[in-house]
């Protein structure tokens, strides 16, 4: 059998290993089938082609533009992905992992594509919340942007997630505008350089945006400077070494970590055997021990079940797991593969007699298991492996070591506070999950035990059809975890995309902020056209543009007559004593959904245009009562304009409602949808 050399991509070229390159060895039949490591690797220049190619390439795209190309290599990746199947076999991995990490990795590019076109600005920098009002008159006011850093970012992986592991943090990352340098762990690195070949491939992303070493990476972290960002994940022992490096430490040069976890699983006091709940928490921990040969960081390591349902709990586990077939990852009837490397499995064994100092073993023995199709004496085996601990109070290693591999561990508690006290005892995890039906536990676990995880995952009976399973973290959610979790979060939608940009606090005049942030600010230049803005293209509204109505006078008629059309007949409308007695009103006043319609009736423009439909109102206030003999007036300006798709984009316009004495009744944003080109 050939043996592969895996390549890095260095500076816009494919690099060979050379004569110090590791082996790597195949999960199954423990053969050498690849080299990494290229000592000579020129990390000087690869920061420099990142810095002065792949990053200016980034920064002159927009965030959609960004999230266009995530989404081409998306698609890209999809109809590429049999080619990482085939070679993902040899990581120990089954079918049923690849598709959490290949197609979890394609699913997390297309989420972060959406959300980038949806939730961020077609512009180059981000808004962090709204405007901050810094003085009386609004001459002098305040804003967050968030924009790329000029740096790039180091992704340092661990084996277990060659794809996911590379995507969930490329994503972001581009997203956010900064190039990425991607070194995967070596025991799997050929399948997440099969990958780098397939994006780049792909044609879609700028030179430099991505950059791979395979192997070691020098002296690479030494010349980081305060523009770069280390993204860790792998264990906390190598946690620990690199960010405590003290050049990352001299230069403040963000590090962020995901590391290992003792995260947890517990079952609800209401949940009895014969209740959903407790079908539903076996069936979440067998698959958690069994899923990638338990080679998850969010695998369930502890499992706390109430006193009075352990015996019948460990039955449970028992019996299903009972029916895990190990053996050959490529076999459709294996359930379970092998771990990745001989290596793992040997640390694995430490582990578990470790956690034996404080648990028996109820399920599975290392020594005596069957593996169908593989040799087992060759291939990295091993069963999934139950402990039970008895005195989860006293007992330590439990809480606290870490066997990355098919091994959990069964602990009973006494009441909830008692299990929230266990859960907590993990140091800081990735995740908790709570099975039960009752809303009072899962409120008592939030609170109490929030502050120790980086994500709680309540499921029951209700929602078991629909989850999405303690251990997949999701490209929406934040990923990461407090502690011995390393401290750091990833993902999150586009918080994810904040660990690589810089957020500054502006401070200036509207017109500044308004130009900086491509968001008209009130108090900017307002601009008025002959046209009506209804009559301008998406493209031709400029920002600014505004629109003043005449003075319009409401009367008690309309009031009436707008009250029994639509069955509003509340007092303050219909009762001036009663609405007297109300301390916000001085008598009869108008709704303000009149006002909203009346304010339509007066910006609107009839014909047919390029405006095709009001989308929706943000931030609606009603500030001031209009009485009956009130007169309102609206001013309408174009506040931000963001493309949607081929054809129209969305409009946000600032709406104004004022009174004969120019105070503010009511202001809001209206979303219209608007055409490119005139129909
Ligand atoms: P690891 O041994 O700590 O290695 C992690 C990464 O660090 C690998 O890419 C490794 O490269 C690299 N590395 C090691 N020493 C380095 C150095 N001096 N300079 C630069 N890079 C260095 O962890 P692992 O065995 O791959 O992964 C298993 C652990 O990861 C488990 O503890 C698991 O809990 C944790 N994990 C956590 C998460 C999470 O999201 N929190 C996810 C997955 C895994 P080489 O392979 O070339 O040594």
């Amino acid at each position: 059998m050939s043996v592969q050399n895996v390549n890095s991509f260095v500076a816009g070229q494919w690099v060979a290993s050379d004569d110090n390159a590791r082996a790597i060895y195949s999960a199954v039949t423990g053969e050498v089938i690849a080299r990494a490591g290229n000592s000579a690797l020129d990390v000087d220049a690869m920061l420099e082609y990142g810095r002065t190619v792949g990053g200016p390439a980034l920064r002159a795209m927009t965030f959609h533009d960004r999230a266009k190309m995530l989404k081409a290599l998306a698609t890209h990746l999809n109809q590429h992905k049999q080619a990482l199947y085939d070679i993902s076999f040899a990581t120990g991995a089954t079918q049923k992992d690849h598709l959490i990490d290949i197609d979890g990795g394609v699913g997390t590019l297309f989420v972060f594509a959406s959300k980038g076109r949806r939730e961020m600005p077609d512009s180059h920098v981000y808004l962090d919340g709204e405007i901050e009002q810094l003085s009386r008159n609004g001459t002098f006011q305040g804003q967050h942007i968030c924009t790329p850093l000029q740096g790039v970012a180091v992704h340092i992986n661990a084996f277990n997630f060659p794809v996911w592991g590379m995507l969930e943090k490329l994503a972001p990352t581009l997203l956010a505008g900064v190039p990425a340098i991607v070194k995967p762990a070596t025991a799997t690195c050929y399948v997440t350089e099969r990958c780098v070949q397939l994006l780049i491939d792909s044609g879609v992303l700028p030179d430099g945006a991505l950059q791979l070493i395979s192997g070691g990476v020098g002296n690479l972290l030494g010349r980081l400077t305060s523009q770069d960002v280390v993204s860790f994940t792998g264990s906390a022992h190598t946690a620990v070494s690199l960010r405590s490096n003290a050049h990352i430490l001299e230069n403040s040069i963000r590090f962020i970590a995901e590391q290992d976890s003792l995260n947890a699983s517990m079952l609800g006091p209401d949940a009895t055997v014969d209740s959903p709940e407790f079908d539903l928490f076996v069936k979440e921990i067998t698959q958690e021990m069994t899923t990638k040969a338990g080679q998850k960081c969010t695998a369930i390591r502890r499992i706390f079940a109430p006193e009075s349902q352990v015996d019948a709990l460990i039955d449970a586990l028992k019996a299903r797991l009972a029916s895990t077939v190990v053996g050959d990852p490529q076999a459709q009837s294996t359930t379970m593969g092998a771990l990745v490397s001989n290596d793992q499995k040997r640390d694995v064994l430490e582990k578990a007699t470790m956690l034996a100092v404080d648990a028996e073993r109820v399920h599975g023995d290392p020594d005596n298991f069957s593996v169908a199709g593989a040799d087992s004496d060759k291939g990295a085996f091993l069963p999934p492996m139950l402990f039970y601990c008895a005195s989860p109070d006293t007992a330590k290693n439990v809480h606290d070591v870490e066997a990355f591999g098919p091994v959990s561990t069964v602990m009973p508690y006494r009441d909830v506070g008692h299990a929230i006290e266990l859960l907590n005892r993990g140091q800081g995890s990735l995740v908790a999950s709570v099975i039960t039906h009752d809303a009072d536990v899962a409120r008592e676990v939030a609170l109490g035990s929030g502050a120790f995880h980086g994500r709680l995952y309540f499921n029951n009976r209700d929602s078991m059809k629909e989850s999405t399973g303690h251990g997949a973290p999701l490209p929406h959610m934040v990923h990461g975890g407090p502690g011995r979790a390393g401290g750091g979060e990833e993902m999150g939608g586009v918080r994810g995309a904040m660990h690589y940009m810089q957020r500054t606090a502006i401070q200036g005049s509207p017109e500044i902020l308004s130009k900086i942030s491509q968001r008209w600010v009130p108090g900017a230049t307002e601009i008025e056209y002959k046209d009506h803005p209804f009559t301008r293209t998406f493209h031709q509204l400029e920002l600014g543009e505004t629109l003043k109505t005449d003075l319009r006078k409401i009367s008690i008629d309309e009031i009436e007559q707008f009250a029994h059309f639509t069955g509003d007949t509340f007092y303050a409308h219909m009762d001036d004593a009663a609405a007297k007695r109300n301390p916000f009103f001085p008598g009869r006043v108008a709704h303000g959904y009149l006002l909203l319609s009346f304010a339509a009736g007066m910006f609107v423009q009839p014909d047919e245009g390029p405006v095709l439909a009001n989308t929706g109102l943000d931030n609606l206030r009603f500030m001031k009562p209009v009485e009956p003999g009130d007169c309102i007036r609206v001013r309408l300006t174009v506040k931000q304009k963001t493309p949607r798709n081929e054809d129209y984009g969305e409009v946000r316009w600032d709406v104004r409602l004022t009174n004969q004495d120019d105070d503010v009744v009511a202001e809001y944003e209206l979303l219209t949808m608007n055409a490119y080109e005139k129909s």
